[in-house]
């Protein structure tokens, strides 16, 4: 039995730099991986933005980076319209940047068992003590610890399995998630602009989601599509299939040589209710934490799991593990990024309302200019000077139907946000705010027209 401070699960982005994070601050961290070492990888679109590796307190080696990006191009499903969103970002060498990673974390003091598997939380006195591992040797051992960080993943072993009734074990439903495949290849031809990764709409290729095509280099790509989960689930949609049937036979792909062909599930969601529980927190994917848009995940994972850390070094200060001695985490994410998170689920859905022609309408007549996708991506809302009303209100007259989605999808984000804004300083107050969140997406939902599972079950 091995007894630790904090055991961390899984050595993907958000473990590794909670990991380092938290044995730099001197506690005795367990750093827990069921893949060796050196096969720990994980399948993305490999893009992150810049002001997520300027806010590390480590700075990353050049080798983890395969090419610098100087922003996004935004591709209508006819291809008629094309927006530039500048924004500096990078590629990433997704093996490099995970051995770069475990590395720091060990040197700073972690104990890294890889080849390790949870098998699930151990839950004593209503609290989380510690996991199950299932060792390479086959035996299962127990690691305790004050604190378990679930960082394992869209799977979320630990969290997945704590009991229902605990705010933070809330599911990923299909609906909240998105079904993707991606290739990173060779073409023989050589690519314009790789310095702009570009995203195309088109519900026919990825319905209720993107394809896109992220340059590595000038003969490289990271190529691939993200759909709806709700459509794979209803229809039975799948992405591989859309990918060899759109992307695979075309043009962007010549003279195609496949370097690595894998694909993932991406939660797009608002934020779980609560992030942590009694001796538990979950970072990452594991937590949700996704950009519910654009599905970057990446930065998400490296700002959650500095702010789980902090909120345990505190809670290691105080020597109060609890749920409500770990509730800062829960504040400091939706200060952090939170709000924005929920905002953009609301966007979210009213994207995958639009069909192709909606979409080829209402980017023609920039319903939205640059700037404004820009900020919502950043802030995930709008701020918007009486000119700036007016000159948006004469390009809506020109597409009411698309128009009027989008000042619905605008009004309950402003809704979500002040929701998120008033969530509650204990847990106490967390059963009537959730409440609330239910009676807005209940409303939104109706007057959008799509049904949400979640919302049947609550
Ligand atoms: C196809 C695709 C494209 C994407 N494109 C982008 C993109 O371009 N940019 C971006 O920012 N984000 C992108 N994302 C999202 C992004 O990849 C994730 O949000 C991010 O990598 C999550 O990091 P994480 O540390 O939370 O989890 P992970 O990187 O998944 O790490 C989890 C770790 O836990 C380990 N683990 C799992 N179960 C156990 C267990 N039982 N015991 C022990 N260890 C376990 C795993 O082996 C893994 O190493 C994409 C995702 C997909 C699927």
């Amino acid at each position: 039995m091995g007894n630790f401070d904090v055991v961390v699960v899984g050595a993907g982005t958000g473990g590794s730099y909670a990991s380092y994070l938290l044995a730099k601050a001197g506690l005795n961290v367990a750093l827990v991986e069921m893949k060796k070492r050196d096969k720990v990888f994980k399948t993305t679109g490999d893009a992150i933005g810049i002001h997520h590796i300027e806010r590390m307190v480590i700075k990353p080696p050049s080798q983890v980076f395969t090419i610098r990006y100087e922003g996004a191009e935004l591709y209508s499903p006819d291809l008629s319209v094309r927006y530039v969103v500048l924004g500096k970002g990078f590629g990433l060498d997704m093996a490099r940047w995970a051995q770069w990673l475990i590395g720091e974390a060990e040197s700073a003091g972690a104990q890294v068992f890889d080849g390790y598997k949870v098998q699930g939380p151990i839950i004593e006195n209503g609290k989380v003590s510690g996991v199950r591992v299932l060792k390479p040797d086959g035996t299962v051992e127990e690691f305790r610890a004050k604190v378990v960080i679930d960082a394992s993943g869209v799977g979320a072993v630990v969290r997945s399995r704590l009991p229902r009734e605990w705010w933070v074990s809330e599911p990923l439903l299909p609906e909240d998630a998105s079904n993707a495949y991606r290739e990173i290849i060779e073409v023989d031809y050589e690519i314009e602009r790789p310095e702009y990764i570009r995203i195309y709409l088109d519900t026919n290729i990825a319905p209720g989601g993107y394809w896109w095509l992220f340059p590595k280099s000038r003969n490289t790509m990271n190529i691939g599509l993200g759909l709806w989960g709700k459509l794979s689930e209803e229809q039975g949609l799948n992405p591989r299939h859309n990918y060899d049937k759109y992307l695979a036979t075309s043009q962007y792909v010549r003279g195609r040589k496949i370097i690595h062909a894998s694909g993932g599930i991406v939660p797009t969601r608002r934020p779980l209710p609560s992030l942590v529980a009694d001796g538990f927190l979950a970072v990452g994917d594991a937590a949700v934490t996704v950009n519910p848009v654009h599905g970057g995940g990446i930065g998400p994972a490296l700002l959650s799991a500095e702010l789980a850390s902090k909120s345990v070094i505190e809670a290691f200060e105080k020597g109060d593990y609890s749920m409500r001695g770990l509730w800062r985490y829960n504040i400091e994410y939706l200060r952090a990024y939170g709000i924005k998170q929920a905002m953009l689920d609301v966007f979210r859905l009213m994207l995958q309302t639009l069909t192709n022609d909606q979409l080829n309408r209402g980017l023609r007549a920039r319903l939205l200019t640059e700037d404004e996708v820009l900020e919502i991506s950043e802030k995930g809302s709008l701020e918007l000077s009486l000119v700036d009303k007016l000159k948006i209100g004469l390009r809506l007259m020109k597409v009411p139907d698309v128009a009027a989605k989008l000042r619905l999808a605008l009004r309950y984000m402003n809704e979500a946000k002040s929701l998120y804004e008033s969530y509650p300083t204990d847990p106490s107050g967390l059963s009537s705010w959730y409440g609330k969140l239910v009676s807005i997406y209940r409303e939104y939902a109706s007057r959008l027209g799509i049904s949400l599972k979640w919302l049947l079950n609550t």
